[in-house]
């Protein structure tokens, strides 16, 4: 059989001479720009620290430009991104277009470079950052724009064009992708300094002539694809808002003419009127919805779709890891191709693939099974052309049985399913689960045992993470170490924490979470249910990137998980000594979660196994315990309209966790934001004992809450000063903010705490930050 290749090479051109008869149509909406094992992350971090130049940076990007490109024309896809690659962030490149730069950054005028880029990424030495904040409900983050009714705009970054030619250059026709002129203008904030009334939607008509010219410029180069991303359409958009959308394709339309317009929308469904808009677009060739997360759009589709328009369909889930089920979106594909016409489907991914990992190739910890239930971005890639090929009467059998096979296999896999868990998780469904005394009387029995000052200070529980201790964490794993070794280092390490802690006079201890990499890591890691990758890398925002956990069965804890270092930390104090646990939504929030039963059982089986810990925590004598909801509020649905049902889930959830401790045990949380005035209802409905949160970077938007009359009882810790930077805080300056908070709240519900763990600080910088933060509780217990 040595002649096989020469025998296949034949059939292969065969093939692809039908191609041309049955048109395969795919498409992917963007694509992750980090590469398989993070390469630009380290080419970035390597230029920002002055070891490599320019020239390398652009070297390795160009390579993973090209490398993308190339993959998917190989695996097919007719419809290929450019544009989609980013040195940080897509919205601030689309600022960089526009040349829409906030003058604090002193540029010039003509191309931005790096400098000017990077500086509005990150800031410099004399200039802080532009705000970041959460793509949608996603965990990428993008770079806000700045805008006021003066901002001079420019066409100031060619990049879009340049990649389309470089792409063009390499033998790849592309569609070049930019966000669309109304979710840039949507996602946007106005300037410092700039009146509130101030719409920015004014704007449009003066970014629109960028936007022709970069469009006249895409034509010139031989762009036949356009492709606008403008997923604001799916929020909840008022008649003005949509009204926008149609007055900026009208304006375009001329220019746009003799391309084809692709609107991209995505992260759920659209409203009946969002959908009667885009349908509507003057100009507009094709359409893209997201029919995963938007499981209704369909029907809209279906009930009316315009003749002669392409829809591009986002069938292949872009937010999560999981494999397509091929014959499920086969026959939905089918279904609509019945809609809108044979040659008019396109099909695509949910949303670009940048929300998930990168190539499941790159994996050699998972087992054979547990890879055969997954797709990261380069396996999507293969699905969507697997399913345009059998959409075109060409489908690889073989291809579709093994798919169906594994999706057989994961609906039956032993390891999936746990029964007993199962039943205890639909047993907690509709019932509620709350500790029967009230939180007054709670907090009344828990100081006549805790015996706390007024004031109580307290940490939110990881201390600086030293080079040694990752070290020994890291040597550990690798079996380079013992483990009596490894207890005795982390021992060692606590012992520190707690007599610094004594030193420092803290009323509230923690053990400073020395064996601990992440917070959500820690505990999958010894949940049933979870599995890791190893290079499983999504981007959160620049260089940035997170690795989260897979959940892909029935969730139970085998054994205790930390019972033995709280303990052991609580044997070195007389003090009292915070069990330290995360909450279920947060390790839900921050994994990839099981798609094949909703998303609230999963997190009731976390709640059931954290109760567990709860409770034999309480067992070994721990009378304070912190469960840690950090995303609790980033889970939050992006419509509205879902709002409700999300809370009260989550917060049944984090309530399941802590309803059959003692009265006399203190349940604290800590969450990792202070914008929660539109969900506070909630908070207090958590029934916490005591909660701790961020504040100090947003004293007054906290504190309005309570001065809205919001009334609340339990214990609460608003963060004195802001562990994000390097910076001291003096007492004088922590007095000051203690007392702004007295104003408003009880005296004796108050808690001094930092915004949130020390783990990324320097011992340097704790030691006389949480000297001064109890120097200032004393002083102002003095005056009260
Ligand atoms: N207990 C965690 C810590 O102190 C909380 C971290 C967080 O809120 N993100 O590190
Ligand atoms: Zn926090």
């Amino acid at each position: 059989f040595s002649s096989s290749t020469e025998f296949l090479l034949p059939i292969f051109s065969f093939s692809a001479s039908i191609s041309v008869c049955y048109e395969m149509a795919s498409h992917v909406v963007g694509y992750p720009r980090m590469g398989p094992k993070r390469e630009l992350k380290f080419a970035l971090e390597s230029f920002w620290d002055k070891k490599s130049s320019a020239e390398d940076l652009q070297k390795v990007a160009a390579d993973l430009r090209s490398a993308i490109w190339k993959q998917m024309a190989a695996a097919g896809i007719k419809y290929i991104p450019s544009n989609t690659f980013s040195y940080y962030d897509q919205v601030l490149d689309a600022t960089s277009m526009l040349g829409a730069v906030p003058p604090r950054y002193s540029w010039n005028g003509g191309e931005i470079g790096f400098d000017t880029y990077f500086s509005m990424a990150r800031g410099n030495a004399s200039v802080p950052a532009m705000e970041m904040t959460k793509w949608f409900d996603t965990n990428y983050h993008f770079i806000v724009p700045e805008l006021g009714p003066d901002v001079n705009f420019s066409y100031a970054s060619h990049k879009a064009v340049d990649e389309y030619k470089e792409a063009k250059a390499l033998g790849v026709d592309t569609v070049p992708v930019l966000v669309g002129p109304v979710s840039y203008l949507l996602l946007s904030k106005p300037a410092k300094g700039v009146e509130k009334s101030f719409s920015l939607l004014s704007l449009l008509p003066k970014i629109l002539p960028i936007y022709k010219e970069v469009i006249s410029e895409l034509k010139a180069a031989g762009a036949s694809w356009i492709q606008f991303d403008e997923p604001t359409l799916i929020l909840d958009l008022d008649s003005h808002q949509l009204q926008a959308f149609t007055a900026a394709y009208a304006d375009l339309e001329s220019t746009l003419s003799g391309l084809n317009v692709l609107i991209e929308t995505y992260f759920a469904d659209l409203t009946a009127v969002a959908y009667k808009t885009l349908v509507g677009l003057k100009g507009v060739t094709a359409y893209g919805m997201d029919l995963v997360r938007g499981t209704q759009t369909i029907d809209l589709v279906k009930s009316n779709f315009p003749k002669g328009k392409y829809l591009f369909a986002g069938v292949v889930d872009g937010r999560n890891i999981w494999a397509n089920d091929l014959a499920s979106s086969l026959s939905t594909l089918q279904q609509l191709e019945a809609v809108v016409g044979k040659d008019k489907l396109v099909v695509s991914t949910s949303c670009s693939l940048l929300h998930t990992a990168v190539d499941l190739v790159n994996e050699t910890k998972l087992d054979d099974e547990i890879k055969s239930w997954l797709a990261f971005a380069a396996q999507k890639v293969i699905e969507v052309n697997a399913l345009a090929k059998a959409l075109a009467g060409q489908k690889d059998e073989a291809f579709f049985v093994a798919n169906a096979a594994a999706q057989a296999s994961r609906k039956s896999s032993p390891r999936v399913t746990n029964e007993a868990v199962q039943k205890a998780a639909a047993a907690l469904k509709g019932s509620d689960h709350r500790r029967v005394t009230n939180v007054s009387a709670r907090l009344d029995a828990q100081q006549k045992k805790l015996n706390l000052p007024v004031l109580p200070t307290t940490t939110i529980g990881s201390f600086p993470q030293t080079l040694e201790l990752r070290r020994v964490r890291r040597e550990f794993k690798a079996n380079k170490i013992s483990e009596d070794e490894y207890v005795k280092a982390i021992k060692e390490e606590i012992k520190k924490v707690v007599d610094l802690q004594e030193e420092l006079d803290i009323d509230v201890l923690v053990h400073g979470e020395p064996e601990r990499n992440d917070m959500v890591e820690y505990f999958g890691e010894q949940l049933s249910g979870f599995a890791f990758t190893v290079n499983g890398w999504v981007q959160s925002y620049g260089s940035r990137c997170v690795k989260p956990p897979i959940i892909y069965g029935d969730v139970s804890r085998p054994k205790p998980m930390t019972v033995f270092w709280s303990s052991t930390a609580q044997s070195m104090t007389q003090r009292p000594m915070k069990g330290m646990l995360t909450g279920p939504v947060t390790i839900l929030n921050w994994s990839f979660v099981r798609n094949d039963q909703p998303r609230f059982e999963t997190c009731y089986q976390i709640a059931l196994a954290i109760k567990d810990e709860v409770e034999d925590l309480e067992k070994a004598g721990i009378n304070v315990i912190q469960i840690d909801e950090a995303a609790l509020r980033e889970g939050l649905p992006l419509r509205k309209s879902e709002h409700a049902f999300y809370l009260k889930w989550a917060v049944h959830s984090f309530r399941i966790t802590n309803c059959g401790v003692q009265d006399t045990t203190q349940i604290h949380t800590h969450m990792c934001y202070s914008n929660f005035n539109d969900i506070i209802h909630s908070i207090i409905d958590m029934d916490a004992d005591v909660i701790t949160i961020e504040n100090s970077r947003s004293d007054e938007k906290l504190l309005s809450v309570f001065r809205e009359g919001v009334k609340y009882g339990a214990g609460i810790g608003p963060g004195v000063y802001d562990i994000h930077s390097p910076r001291i805080p003096s007492t004088e300056e922590i007095a000051d903010r203690i007392n702004k908070m007295l104003a408003v709240l009880e005296t004796n519900i108050l808690w001094v705490n930092p915004d949130c763990g020390l783990k990324t600080r320097k011992y340097a910088e704790v030691k006389p930050a949480l000297n001064n933060m109890v120097a200032a509780a004393k002083l102002l217990r003095t005056q009260l």
